[in-house]
């Protein structure tokens, strides 16, 4: 071999379909990586490649990112381990959801955040206490909302912190919500970050609460089927549509009780995309009926939403929400991060929403994950049965 002929790339995925919605890319092309580096995305590459991986017939994805995850593995019981749950899933960035508070902050940032490969931020939980155990709101004491502190962890930490999370339903928030809500409106403002807001179960109807909102904030779990949801019948109410007009985010969150095929159907009829689509992993769920992102994904194109579009929203859009496209996390770019998630659809499974409904459909499985441009051992789905 002469040195002219040596080869330019480490390693070329040859043969995909490239969905890069950051860059409007639905196209055949090959990926090349040198390094932890996309040297190229072309035709023809792999003649250059000191290995090439033929991944005709896949779709080639920027390695995804997770807008809202539950992964304060240790502390939290709701946590589920990071690595395996996501990273080793295709997902190479996630945003904890407001699981850890101020007080067990520097615990999330020591065990979650500096333990795992995958770039972590987190939405801070307004309540000091975080998400330690579903069975006892976080908010019932009034007091655990502390906003000097809660501003003082997000000063300290802007390389983790992205936004806050406040749980709205009744049984987190008691009878305090409106004040609650405001203080947590209040503290979001002064930092300069988004608020979260989980809904389902809240005191009052969606439009009553979205009106505390502002443009930038987040609705966690869009397709919920508990009361107090985004839909009036089959269509979604004036509000939340003023609401999406003015800014305000609208977050799928699927999680162990947050997503119904039914109201995600009719949300999608009518136009309804959400602007994140995360999964809302956790302990309680990364066995069934969530699984992992991908799946989460699967159920909504199985539901009619366009695959370019839901993958937009669990890469380049929550990307950009949570100030990682800076980072340059959510996008396939020659000279970017080597973050690559190559998928198959499977066959038809039975899939499961959080309303105890089932749809039959193929679901998206990976089938490479490179990492920093390093292969990434992917573990099983964990809807399939062991023996
Ligand atoms: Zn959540």
């Amino acid at each position: 071999m002469s040195i002219s002929s040596a080869p330019s790339y480490d390693l070329v995925l040859a043969g995909g379909t490239v969905i890069d919605p950051a860059s409007d890319t639905n196209a055949r092309l090959d990926v090349a990586v040198t390094g932890d580096r996309i040297a190229a995305i072309g035709k023809g590459l792999a003649t250059n490649a000191a290995r090439t991986i033929d991944v005709t017939g896949s779709t080639v994805l920027p390695g995804l990112v997770e807008g809202h995850t539950h992964i304060f593995q240790y502390v939290s019981a709701v946590g589920a381990p990071a690595e395996e749950a996501h990273l080793r899933r295709g997902v190479v960035a996630a945003a904890d959801a407001g699981t850890a508070g101020a007080s067990t902050f520097a615990a999330f940032r020591k065990l979650v955040v500096e333990a795992n490969p995958l770039r972590i931020v987190n939405f801070l939980n307004v309540s000091v206490l975080g998400l330690i155990d579903f069975r006892f709101g976080e908010l019932l004491n009034p007091d655990t909302l502390v906003p000097e502190d809660a501003l003082a962890t997000a000063e300290a930490h802007p390389d983790i912190v992205r936004g806050f999370k406040i749980r709205l339903s009744e049984d987190v928030v008691g009878e305090n919500w409106e004040s609650l809500l405001k203080k947590s409106v209040a503290l979001a403002e002064q930092a300069g970050l988004p608020l979260m807001l989980h809904i389902g179960e809240t005191s009052e109807p969606l439009p009553v609460v979205l009106d505390y909102l502002r443009p930038g904030d987040i609705v966690a779990h869009c397709y919920t089927g508990k009361p107090y949801g985004i839909l009036d019948g089959d269509k979604v109410q004036p509000a939340v549509n003023a609401a999406r007009e003015r800014g305000v985010l609208f977050d799928s969150a699927h999680g162990k009780s947050n997503l119904s095929f039914e109201v995600a159907r009719r949300a999608i009829a009518d136009g309804f995309l959400p602007d994140v689509l995360s999964s809302d992993t956790s302990a309680r769920n990364w066995r069934g009926p969530v699984f992992d992102l991908l799946t989460s994904i699967s159920k909504l194109v199985a539901l009619g939403a366009p695959l370019e579009e839901c993958v937009r929203r669990a890469t380049v859009a929550p990307a950009q929400l949570l100030g990682l496209d800076a980072e340059g996390y959510g996008r396939l770019e020659v000279g970017g991060r080597a973050d690559v998630t190559v998928v198959d659809w499977t066959d038809e499974v039975t899939l499961p929403d959080a309303a105890g409904n089932t749809i039959v459909a193929p679901r998206l499985e990976p089938t490479v994950v490179l990492h920093g441009g390093a292969e990434v051992d992917i573990v099983p789905w964990r809807g399939l049965k062991t023996a």
